[in-house]
């Protein structure tokens, strides 16, 4: 009947020889089922148990029920040398007070995203013996993970704090996961990092896709010379987008301040268009993702605004850059998007082209290693979404351990 008992519980190593009700808790009274056969410290076999010590172990719950192992831990004298040792078994680390399986299951909920004091709370432990779980898993974790070295690598910055330093996310594109978080995204971070990686691993690094970050730029040139720099296009995208925004919040101003003489200030409001506010999305959007109804309010608001006709334009070309079948088809693009913006003068436009211009060969390398950060970008969100279940993560070993987890 123990030993069914035993199975039942999947413990087939340990004996249990009672089961007590506690009333809060549920109290299974085990030994280990196989006795040490020799002396650990001469080796030789005539042993006798001289006492035993009551350990209680907390272990995974039975039918929903709190449940800890009271476990009669032999200690054993050797006759031949004289000399006492305890008995151990790996499934109960020592001093722990929680079984390996119990440590295991709260690692796993860790990583699902739980926040540690949730997951404390909901399993009835400390936040400690949580923290030390979610330790001793993620060590684990990532020496079975191994280090099989990346084609192609992804840098991309992420917010740590609300304010301070930003992180890098330095990710496994092809395998699609988080291979390290970087405090900081200067270039001597990221040398730093990308010198201490084996020889092996950084030839085997062909492609690196980044956010237009010059200190990126410039430290992969240093440490990786043979790689191809790829400019995430997401960003450059959202550029032409800001670019545009821009000029839609000023002429909106602008129909603010030029109010007609004498108007009573209170009358400011009038001036306000409702049409400039609605319209920032339909502007933002892909032209292709347009519906009918979205192009003809364009159509009408650009008849009033040929300025934001022209910006809207603008945008558009650069998106089609990346529409190009190849690459000197994107070039023609490019180029044909830098003279339209020459001529139509727009500040924002004029910015963002010259930004553009600094990462031409970069930006037109994607049409040879077509690349982009899409999985860093939801890495980061998810990063976000880890951020705000624990409620700020107060240190950067704590953020990167968790992110590289979560996301490796
Ligand atoms: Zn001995």
């Amino acid at each position: 009947m123990q030993d069914d008992v035993s199975r039942l519980v999947g413990v087939d190593w340990l004996t249990v020889t009672d089961v007590v009700d506690h009333g809060r808790w549920l109290g299974l009274e085990v030994e280990l089922s196989a006795r040490v056969g020799c002396c650990r410290w001469c080796g030789r076999g005539s042993l006798m148990v001289k006492d035993r010590d009551l350990v209680r172990i907390r272990d995974l719950p039975i039918a929903g029920r709190l449940t800890y192992l009271l476990w009669r831990k032999r200690r054993y004298r050797c006759e031949a040398c004289e000399r006492t040792f305890t008995e151990t078994h790996p499934e109960l680390p020592a001093r722990q007070r929680v079984s390996a399986r119990f440590r295991a299951r709260l690692f796993e909920r860790c990583r699902a995203g739980n926040a540690h004091a949730e997951v404390a709370r909901e399993e009835h432990t400390t936040r400690y013996q949580v923290a030390r779980a979610f330790e001793v898993g993620a060590d684990q974790l990532q020496a079975a993970r191994g280090r099989r070295p990346p084609r192609r690598l992804s840098l991309d910055e992420a917010a740590h704090r609300r304010r301070g330093e930003l992180a890098t996310v330095v990710s496994d594109l092809d395998r699609r996961r988080v291979i390290e978080v970087l405090d900081g995204r200067s270039r001597h971070v990221v040398e730093l990092y990308l010198q201490q990686l084996p020889e092996r691993y950084r030839r085997s690094i062909k492609v690196v896709s980044i956010d237009p970050h010059e200190a990126y730029r410039q430290a992969i040139k240093a440490q990786l010379p043979q790689a191809r720099i790829v400019v995430d296009h997401f960003h450059l995208v959202r550029g032409a987008n800001t670019a545009l925004d821009v000029v839609r919040r000023e002429r909106q101003r602008e129909r603010r301040t030029r109010r007609p003489k004498g108007a009573r200030r209170s009358g400011q409001h009038l001036s306000w268009r409702q049409d400039l506010f609605h319209s920032r999305h339909r502007l933002l959007r892909a032209r292709e993702k347009l519906t009918a109804r979205e192009r003809l309010k364009l159509c009408e608001l650009f008849e009033r605004e040929p300025l934001l006709a022209e910006a809207w334009g603008l945008k558009e070309a650069f998106r089609s850059t990346y529409r190009a079948p190849d690459r000197a088809e994107a070039e023609r693009r490019l180029d044909a998007f830098l003279a339209a913006v020459d001529r139509a003068q727009l500040p924002s436009f004029t910015a963002f082209a010259e930004g553009v211009s600094q990462w031409r060969e970069e930006q037109l390398a994607y049409f040879e290693q077509p690349t982009t950060n899409g999985y860093a970008e939801g890495v980061i969100n998810k990063i976000k979404l880890i951020k705000r279940r624990a409620y700020g993560l107060p240190t950067f070993a704590g953020f990167r351990k968790r992110a590289v987890i979560a996301c490796g």
